[in-house]
């Protein structure tokens, strides 16, 4: 199956998405207008500035198109990309896309994790845990989690990676540091970690 990815370039962290898509051997094209949606299989939401993105998406006209888009197409959101795939957000500027159920609180972390490289233990289903230098910058807090969230990795306690189907919603950049997995999970039907594959044993 050919899969195309589309990152939305409305602001943010966008370039090195594709430099990730690249590793993957998977296509990767921009998306800026309601109608590049028609021509993808699947979209990363970057990092960047949830208020400035919020308020592009809605000066665009985008956010319905997105939310429609979502319902049956692999989404993954990255730092304030999740922030924008949440059901709420404390901050009432930000108007969510309500695909991942759980509440965000935006820059939650204050000084500490402004921008910082942590070293985070992630697990799949329980079987497969590996431990990954982990960016955050400014970094958001998931301070509710809501039903049929699988929690992929924890830091300090807190949600920092939550799959929920075809959702994922990463409050880091694993862009920055070469994390090609969480892309594999959501975009690459060869991988072990495919959503599907994760989804499956994590039903039965
Ligand atoms: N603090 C930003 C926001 O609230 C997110 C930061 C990021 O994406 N690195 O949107």
């Amino acid at each position: 199956m050919v899969i195309k990815v589309g990152v939305l370039e409305l602001q943010g962290d966008f370039a090195l998405h594709h430099r990730v898509f690249e590793r993957l051997e998977i296509q990767s094209v921009p998306v800026k207008v309601a109608s590049d949606l028609d021509l993808i299989d699947g979209l990363v939401i970057p990092g960047g500035e949830s208020t400035t993105m919020s308020l592009l998406i809605n000066s665009l006209k985008l956010w319905s198109p997105l939310n429609e888009f979502a319902k049956d197409h692999p989404v993954l959101g990255t730092c304030a990309g999740l922030i924008m795939m949440a059901r709420d957000v404390t901050d009432k500027r930000v108007k969510p896309l309500g695909l991942l159920d759980i509440v965000v609180d935006r820059n939650a972390y204050g000084r500490q994790i402004e921008s910082s490289t942590k070293i985070v233990t992630y697990c799949f289903n329980s079987i497969h845990k590996f431990e990954l230098a982990t960016t955050f910058i400014r970094a958001p807090i998931i301070s509710e989690i809501g039903v049929n969230i699988q929690i992929l990795g924890k830091f300090d306690g807190v949600p920092v990676a939550v799959l929920s189907e075809h959702h994922l919603g990463l409050s880091f950049h694993p862009e920055l540091n070469e994390i090609d997995i969480f892309h594999e999970v959501l975009f690459d039907t060869s991988s072990q970690y495919f959503y599907k594959k994760l989804n499956h044993a994590h039903a039965t």
